[in-house]
């Protein structure tokens, strides 16, 4: 969990270590850094949908270590509109067919997947197979299968793969891994988190071909990720219940769904998430109190709070910027990221098996 950006001159000494016998990444990219440390790393946009337009690309302007240097998209009226906004040369917009060409593109570092779950794979592999790497949003796809052929693919092509997890960079969240792991309030019993908002019509979150499922997929893997990061362990077991009130609109997928892992050193998770109601928070249950967030995934204004009164408070952050700044650091450092491609692989199997424990109502074994 350690959020900590190297200083200027630590970066140029671990830059030159780099340079010197990197086993991981590329010549090419690994030279350039130690030419020249003052390069940012050049992202690459692909899908310009609400999540790019309204939050990565102004936060790629707040980063320390990355630029917005290309786009991936569909549709030539947007790639126009970013084209003008953005000043993004016509050498480094692409479409979904042509993305591969950006292995001839060395302004392109990083390849950002920010398209529907499930089309992750598909742009994953492209970009690896282009020598970039990648940086994919969550939920990381639709299955622990096609999670694993993007990891095998960013091996293959020597790039490193990490998922949007913006939950692990975050500072109040942070904080409530410390008191859990350090004991503040003694030994951590059980934790209860959700998540959840009333969705529109007519979005491909409602196709399961496209979202792989319900708000488990999208919002309920913030929940499930907070009882691995808060436990720092992985559950032996779970059982779930699901409900559909809306069977037209919930044609495909569920409208919500409970759940309860059971972990190794005894701790309960409780989870819940929902796509008609609106959910925010966690909550860890202590020996000796209790602390958590309400709300815990915004993408601002999330509020700590602890039993004993005391403040969990921290300056806001831009939850994008750093996790771009983070990877950024990760390439240039050569090492892997803490929210990697196993670590969304782990997540997908869990989520199968809590739609597996609510379509047979019995408790599913995780090992
Ligand atoms: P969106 O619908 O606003 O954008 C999706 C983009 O993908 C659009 O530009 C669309 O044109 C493009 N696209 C390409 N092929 C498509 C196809 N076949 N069908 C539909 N769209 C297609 O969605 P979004 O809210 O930007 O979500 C994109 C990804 O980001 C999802 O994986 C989602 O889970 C994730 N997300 C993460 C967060 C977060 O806080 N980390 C927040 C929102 C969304």
């Amino acid at each position: 969990m350690n959020n900590h950006l190297p200083n200027r001159r630590q970066f140029i000494k671990t830059s030159a270590i780099v340079a010197a016998g990197a086993p991981f990444l590329g010549g090419l990219i690994t030279k350039s850094f130690a030419a020249d440390p003052e390069r940012k790393l050049g992202y690459a946009l692909v899908g310009l949908g609400s999540l790019s337009t309204n939050q990565i690309a102004p936060a790629l302007k707040k980063t320390k270590y990355c630029r917005l240097a290309a786009i991936v998209t569909g549709t030539p009226a947007k790639a126009e509109r970013w084209k003008t906004q953005y000043g993004i040369p016509d050498a480094n917009i692409y479409n979904y067919d042509t993305m591969e060409k950006m292995a001839d593109n060395p302004d392109i570092d990083v390849a950002y997947v920010v398209t529907p779950n499930g089309l992750h794979a598909d742009h994953t592999i492209k970009a690896a197979k282009a020598g970039k790497h990648v940086l994919c949003e969550k939920p990381m796809e639709v299955s622990p299968e096609k999670c694993q052929a993007m990891i095998d693919a960013c091996k293959k092509a020597g790039r490193l793969l990490a998922i949007g997890y913006r939950s692990q960079f975050e500072p109040h969240h942070l904080e409530c891994v410390r008191l859990a792991r350090e004991k503040v309030f003694g030994a951590v019993k059980s934790i209860d988190a959700g998540f959840g908002f009333r969705i529109g019509n007519n979005q491909w979150r409602l196709n399961k071909e496209l979202s792989g499922g319900g708000p488990l997929m999208d919002v309920g893997v913030y929940a499930l990720q907070t009882s691995r990061y808060i436990t720092g362990e992985e559950p032996l077991s779970v059982t779930a219940t699901s409900a559909n009130n809306d069977p037209v609109k919930f044609k495909d997928i569920e409208e919500s769904i409970k759940w309860e892992l059971k972990f190794p050193s005894g701790i309960t998770a409780t989870g819940n998430c929902s796509y008609s109601t609106g959910s925010n928070g966690f909550t860890v249950q202590a020996e000796q109190g209790s602390f958590g967030m309400r709300p815990a995934y915004g993408y601002n204004n999330n509020r700590g709070f602890r039993s004993d009164g005391k403040e969990l408070r921290f300056t806001e952050i831009d939850h994008f910027a750093t996790e771009m700044d983070d990877f950024a650091q990760c390439i240039m450092n050569n090492k892997p990221s803490k929210v990697s491609g196993e670590e969304g692989w782990r997540d997908l199997r869990i989520m199968m098996a809590i739609y597996e424990a609510a379509r047979t109502g019995k408790e599913v074994k995780l090992v």
